[in-house]
């Protein structure tokens, strides 16, 4: 279990003074100039060397991807943008960073700009988020005041300006290159890539978009060193991370625990464990929305990081874990995100503009029980259709829920078809 020295995130459940102060009382803002001046070079070698993968859900290494951005400017300038769209199902992490513990992600924004040469960064945040917002932009003034922003910003010699954002609740701003369209006034729809934002991003100058988490991790990671960081969780798989767990458990929850922590552990050490008891569970959807779900036979030995789970057919994505008990319409859950997902569909290509709703239709002939069986191998044959030939994830987001739902579970599909059909016919012959 992770020590309670060991969290990044000391103010998670809001029980301290979130202020400036608050922060620095706890250790944020320390020494904030003196690392900066060690350059940007350094910065980028130690993300690098710490392991740290982005948290918004792709788990692509940040540190490599800061290295995308020019060293020298061609005479544009370069941005950071931060993704706190947080709008994927069962994700509410940056949420808790964002109105407890806004100091971690504002430091973390300066030292990330710096090291990829950027004087201005922006926080695109969700519509939704109206006191989070306030929190932030509390915050941020305060780091004004204090000379932590601004220019020569925590007396690094390094002028940095941070604007503060908010979208209207479309799910797809999510999406970086979405996000940058709806940054920019125009409406949320995902660019073609290439170019990357990192060649062509905000404005048509160099852009990297990082997650809220993925950025408040940095300071302390530049302070206690890529090490420790690295410490925690398997290869690959490095640091702590905040899990957050939804649905069918005694005590849902947000957590900051070491990456690679199994299930079983994560459940029941900080979620009372599964309502009804550990058998009672009939499956965890471990990463989001998006991601297949596992079913509950298969989950005893569960290890919560990017590899296991992608090994399992499934993925960490945002590490919002949506447990499902015994009493759980497994069928319905999953087309509840089929709807989900065709409401969201920006309508841009036409498989997901398209298979979304074909596929929301035909789930919903299996929750009635009212489809055919060989429409199973059908809907199955449509989700790898979708996958992958979409300008955007989002088609895979649609099409990877159900495939989890087929593979584990389409005896109950069937059941539910051949209970149906049994039960027309017995009326048929009445
Ligand atoms: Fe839009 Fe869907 Fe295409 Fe993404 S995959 S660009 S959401 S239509």
């Amino acid at each position: 279990m992770l020590s309670d020295n060991d969290r990044i995130f000391t103010n998670l459940y809001g029980m301290n003074d979130r202020s400036l102060k608050g922060a620095q009382r706890r250790g944020h803002w320390d020494e904030t100039g003196r690392l900066m001046k060690k350059g940007r070079d350094w910065i980028i070698d130690e993300i690098k060397a710490s392991g740290l993968r982005g948290r918004g859900g792709a788990g692509f290494p940040t540190g490599l991807k800061w290295s995308f951005m020019p060293k020298e400017s061609d005479g544009r300038p370069s941005y950071l943008v931060i993704n706190a769209d947080e709008s994927e199902p069962g994700t509410c992490k940056d949420r808790e960073i964002m109105r407890h513990d806004p100091h971690t992600l504002i430091e973390g924004c300066l030292m990330a700009a710096f090291a990829m040469g950027a004087n201005s960064g922006y926080i695109y945040i969700r519509g939704e988020f109206i006191r989070e917002r306030e929190t932030l932009q509390n915050a941020i003034d305060e780091a004004y005041e204090a000379g932590l922003l601004g220019n020569n910003a925590a007396k690094s010699g390094w002028d940095f300006d941070l604007y503060l954002h908010h979208g209207a609740g479309a799910y797809i701003c999510g999406e970086e290159t979405a996000l940058l369209e709806s940054l920019e006034g125009k409406k949320g729809m995902p660019r073609m890539k290439p170019p990357f934002p990192a060649g062509a991003g905000l404005y048509g100058c160099p852009t990297t978009v990082n997650n809220v988490e993925s950025i408040a991790v940095v300071p302390t990671i530049l302070r206690r060193g890529s090490g420790w960081f690295k410490s925690f969780g398997r290869e690959n798989n490095a640091g702590t991370k905040l899990f957050a767990i939804s649905g069918h458990v005694n005590n849902p929850c947000v957590v900051e625990e070491a990456m690679s922590i199994p299930l079983r552990e994560l459940l029941d050490r900080h979620c009372g464990g599964v309502r009804g008891g550990w058998k009672n569970l009939k499956a965890v959807i471990p990463g989001g929305s998006s991601v297949p779900c596992l079913s509950g036979e298969n989950c005893e030995d569960v290890i919560m990081d990017f590899d296991y789970l992608r090994d399992q057919r499934s993925g960490l994505g945002t590490a919002a874990v949506i447990v499902m008990d015994q009493s759980t319409d497994i069928i319905k859950a999953i087309w509840r995100l089929s709807k989900f997902y065709k409401h969201e569909s920006c309508g841009q290509c036409t498989p997901c503009r398209e298979g979304t709703g074909w596929m929301m239709r035909v789930m919903e002939r299996l929750v009635n029980g009212s489809a055919k069986v060989e429409e199973i191998d059908m809907l199955l044959d449509v989700t790898k259709q979708v996958e992958g030939h979409t300008i955007c994830a989002l088609g895979d987001a649609a099409a990877w829920p159900i495939q989890g739902l087929i593979r584990n579970f389409r005896d109950e599909i069937e059941d539910r078809i051949k209970a149906k059909d049994s039960l027309s016919s017995g009326i048929a012959a009445e």
